[in-house]
């Protein structure tokens, strides 16, 4: 575990200038303000960030830091902890895999957040799908009425596109009403495509909009005169 005391008496051992009195600052208040990691710069330094990193600089003296890396994320390094950019924790650098494009060939978020991220955006891509199925229901019903009907060799090869908008536009239409009027449409077919006698096709003059409980009743009356 991540020791914020240790890693301030690991940061004290690097310090090679405090400054004269004027110019110094108090080496609490530079211990401190090396443990914020959220801040780009330790901004309780109260300086701005060009003549912080110079304060930092003459403080350091370090010859091997790359310029980009701050100076609380390179000692965090040194001291074999990094911070991890997705949760905003620390973590032991064994807990992060290799990347080759990081300065320090690790990767910037840590395996247990990876794993995390990777069971989220499964269950994100899940609860999207179930969405995306309920908020289309239009487009699947019509989807599944053309399997329906295509099964059933119900559907006219010589169907024209304005037909088969038609078709679509029916269905949206049922969707419409059951937002719009709170009881649930349905689109039915006039002469049933399974009927005992004849069958019906799925051809837009064979659509109608029924509410459910109406849909129900045909089928029960459809039955009954069987
Ligand atoms: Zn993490």
């Amino acid at each position: 575990m991540f020791n914020e005391n240790n890693f301030k008496q690991f940061i004290k051992t690097k310090i090679k200038w405090m400054g004269d009195r004027k110019a110094s600052i108090q080496e609490d208040d530079l211990l401190n303000a090396m443990c914020i990691f959220t801040q780009s710069l330790p901004i309780s330094l109260n300086k701005k960030s060009s003549s912080c990193n110079t304060l930092l600089g003459k403080i350091f003296q370090l010859t091997n830091k790359p310029t980009c890396i701050q100076y609380n994320h390179y000692f965090l390094y040194l001291f074999k902890y990094k911070w991890c950019s997705r949760k905003k924790h620390i973590e032991h650098i064994n807990n992060f895999g290799k990347c080759k494009t990081r300065w320090n060939n690790l990767d910037d978020t840590c395996y247990n957040c990876r794993i995390n991220k990777r069971q989220n955006s499964f269950e994100q891509r899940k609860e999207y799908n179930e969405n995306y199925r309920k908020n289309n229901r239009e487009y699947f019903a019509n989807q599944q009425a053309k399997r329906r009907a295509a099964k059933l060799n119900a559907t006219l090869t010589w169907l024209t596109k304005q037909d088969l908008i038609e078709i679509e536009d029916v269905y949206y239409q049922s969707q419409e009403y059951t937002r719009l009027l709170n009881e649930e449409y349905q689109v039915d077919h006039i002469v049933p495509l399974q009927g005992k006698n004849v069958c019906g096709l799925h051809v837009p003059w064979n659509l109608q909009i029924l509410t459910t409980t109406e849909n129900i009743k045909k089928s029960n009356r459809l039955i009954d005169n069987l």
